[in-house]
């Protein structure tokens, strides 16, 4: 059975024992709405430690006044479901009063690393995200900690926090799951009708075509860039907000060529839905 904790205080109490038989100790952080993809992070925590935490909070710091934090979805039972199915030992739950108690005048940034990409459109949003994190590091204290690929530049944000500041809890990326036709489960995803669930996975799409040529050899950033986007302009559903081509560790644009490992990253919204998805090569 999975414990649900909803205070801090709990979450100490429960394990200091642990900590204390020298268990290892695992965190797999969402905001709930769980799906596969999160299953998956679960279950490859599960493989590698001995007591696996999975903390589920909307954290308010990280939407911007105009995003979706009031209408994201909370099915909490369904959540603590799937926590039990994945074999989760501990669920936490905090409330937002829980976790920022007092009015929060510390926080946490990466630079550089957020200047593209959701960090450019997203003004704020990785902010709250390192700040929550590192609360939750703090108040889990894990060795590891898991993390969807999906969300790229978040993991890489998250990756040189803990190395610049020290943090000894070893950060792993988690493969993309995705749906049958390729577009990657999203909470968000939930938000769409029919027709724009076809729509959707234009993004994986172009981001393939763009891989497809950079394999082929082409090493040229900006024709494969335009390339990707010329496909995804066809759609008049989909409206784009980035596709970028970025080195993996800084994040940053590759303007010239084409000469290593690269990720290739987009956002666009459907409707009032806004999604991202990423490859690699
Ligand atoms: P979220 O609940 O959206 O904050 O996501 C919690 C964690 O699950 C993050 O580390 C995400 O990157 C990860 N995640 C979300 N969707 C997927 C997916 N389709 N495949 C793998 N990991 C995912």
């Amino acid at each position: 059975m999975s414990v649900v904790v909803k205070t801090v205080a709990e979450v100490r109490q429960q394990f200091q024992g642990a900590r204390l038989n020298g268990k290892i100790l695992g965190l797999v952080p969402t905001m709930g709405a769980l799906h596969a993809g999160h299953a998956r992070l679960i279950e490859v925590a599960r493989g590698e430690s001995d007591v696996v935490v999975v903390s589920i909070f909307v954290n308010p710091l990280q939407f911007g006044p105009s995003e979706d934090y009031t209408q994201y979805p909370r099915p909490l039972a369904a959540d603590l479901e799937l926590c039990e199915r994945m074999g989760a030992d501990v669920v936490f739950v905090p409330s937002s009063e829980e976790v920022y108690r007092s009015s929060q005048l510390t926080f946490v940034e990466v630079t550089r690393l957020t200047d593209h990409l959701c960090g450019k459109f997203r003004p704020g949003h990785f902010r709250g995200v390192t700040t929550v994190v590192s609360k939750l590091f703090n108040i889990v204290q894990p060795d590891r900690a898991y993390f969807g690929e999906k969300d790229f530049q978040q993991l890489a944000v998250i990756r040189r926090m803990t190395i610049d500041l020290n943090m000894p809890i070893a950060i792993v990326g988690v493969p993309t799951v995705r749906e049958t036709d390729g577009l990657a489960l999203s909470s968000r995803n939930r938000y769409l009708d029919e027709g724009q669930r076809k729509v959707a996975i234009g993004l994986y799409r172009a981001l393939l075509k763009a891989q497809e040529l950079i394999r082929s050899g082409e090493k040229d950033s900006a024709r494969v860039r335009e390339s990707a986007i010329a496909l995804l302009k066809r759609d008049p559903g989909i409206r784009l907000e980035y596709f970028e081509i970025v080195d993996p560790e800084e994040v940053q644009p590759v303007k010239d060529a084409i000469t290593g490992p690269v990720r290739i990253a987009g956002a666009v919204w459907v409707g009032n839905t806004r999604l991202i998805d990423n490859v690699s090569v």
